[in-house]
């Protein structure tokens, strides 16, 4: 069966009201990547956000960019914050971190002790926060000159990254000395490095099936609507769809919200940087279709919490199907079952045919209308 045949069945149908929600105030949407297979190599996806950042530094749009490195603490993997002035310092932070970090508490020290015009990648919630301190502190707020959100789905506390790590560090007999959280075509690989030089690679969902399970979310991601980034000047995500699944350069989904975001894409689109055409919303959202709608309705969490004595805050009022509800029970569940250590311990012990259906019916129940 075609890819492109596979999209046309999957295709939904997405009013201007799903898009002002869901997606917020946008000018231009594009399917793009990075030129340069070097720029590709290693990146998340299309590599287009490293494209744009060095982009933005070589014509002097800004002089630094704020990007997550991975680093090993105490032989842990996790994700700190730097200011990177240079295309290889931008090259060194590619890919996405799938672990918690303290955004604002790294980031606004750099960012005020820096002297210069910064641009600022981040997860929406990064991106929104930052946006309100400059609100807040014009200093700031001078020197903040364009913001990048990655599209996100959620995100994870360090427990997963640590249980993947020692498990593979069991296998490898050695210590974990780099890692990769995603790398390569479609859904991609995870790749470790160990001390005496060897690796091991394993498809994403070695972490994924975990992660898209809910297991070791974010407590804040329960209350967060903001799946593409509303406040950005440009948001970039994956672009999950079939027809581009055997095409050998991997894409990103661009959407650019401000004129300062359009100006940038449209200079490295003249010299080369990045390659692109125009894309419709309902595509990148057609990517998006099971888990951008269950992000946003908060509502459905909101009613599921209380079985568990969170007390959410509805800001959508969505209304709140027996599916939406359900999904919403396994979603809180899950992440309530890895705050506590036997549930962490059961979670490791379920073969994974049981954690694979499982996640099959979770996806079923995102897919219902
Ligand atoms: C936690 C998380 C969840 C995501 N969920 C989705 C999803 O549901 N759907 C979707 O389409 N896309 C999602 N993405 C985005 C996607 O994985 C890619 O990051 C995006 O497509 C950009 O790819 P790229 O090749 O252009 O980026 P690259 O060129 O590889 O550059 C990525 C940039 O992002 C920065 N970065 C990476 N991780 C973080 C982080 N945790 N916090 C702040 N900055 C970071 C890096 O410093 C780097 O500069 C998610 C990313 C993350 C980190
Ligand atoms: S889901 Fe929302 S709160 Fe959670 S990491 Fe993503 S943007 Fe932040």
């Amino acid at each position: 069966m075609s890819g492109k045949f596979i999209d046309r069945v999957l295709k939904k149908e997405w009013s201007d009201g799903h898009i002002q929600r869901y997606v917020g105030n946008y000018r231009s949407t594009y399917l793009a990547h990075a030129s340069d297979l070097e720029v590709r190599r290693k990146a998340a996806s299309g590599g287009v956000t490293s494209a744009l950042l060095i982009h933005g530094l070589h014509s002097g749009v800004f002089d630094g960019v704020v990007v997550c490195k991975t680093v090993l603490i105490d032989g842990k993997v996790r994700a700190r914050f730097e200011i990177a002035t240079t295309a290889d310092q931008v090259l060194a932070a590619r890919g996405s971190k799938y672990v918690e970090t303290r955004f604002l508490r790294e980031v606004l020290p750099l960012i005020r002790l820096f002297e210069g015009r910064v641009a600022v990648v981040g997860l929406p919630c990064d991106i929104s926060a930052i946006r309100h301190r400059c609100e807040k502190e014009l200093a700031l707020a001078d020197k903040v000159v364009m913001t990048f959100a990655l599209v996100c789905g959620h995100n994870s506390r360090t427990g997963l990254i640590d249980a993947i790590t020692s498990r593979l560090e069991r296998e490898a007999g050695q210590k974990i000395r780099d890692y990769r959280f995603r790398v390569g075509q479609w859904r991609g690989r995870l790749e470790a490095e160990f001390e005496d030089g060897t690796t091991i690679s394993e498809p994403s969902k070695y972490f994924n099936d975990y992660q898209n399970l809910f297991f070791f979310c974010e407590r804040k991601c329960m209350t967060c609507i903001d799946h593409y980034g509303y406040h950005a000047d440009i948001s970039v995500g994956d672009i999950w769809l079939f027809s581009l699944k055997n095409d050998p350069i991997k894409h990103s989904g661009l959407i650019v919200r401000s004129e300062g975001g359009e100006t940038l894409y449209q200079s490295a689109l003249d010299v080369g940087m990045i390659r692109s055409t125009n894309l419709d919303i309902r595509d990148i959202m057609d990517g998006q279709s099971r888990i951008g709608p269950a992000h946003y309705n908060v509502s459905a969490r909101v009613r599921a919490g209380q079985l568990f004595g969170l007390k959410l805050k509805d800001t959508v009022n969505e209304p709140v199907t027996w599916h939406a509800y359900l999904n919403a029970f396994i979603t809180i569940a899950n992440m309530r079952l890895t705050e506590r250590a036997w549930g962490q311990k059961l979670i490791f012990m379920t073969p994974r045919p049981l954690l694979k259906m499982g996640l099959y019916f979770k996806k079923a129940l995102e897919s219902l209308k």
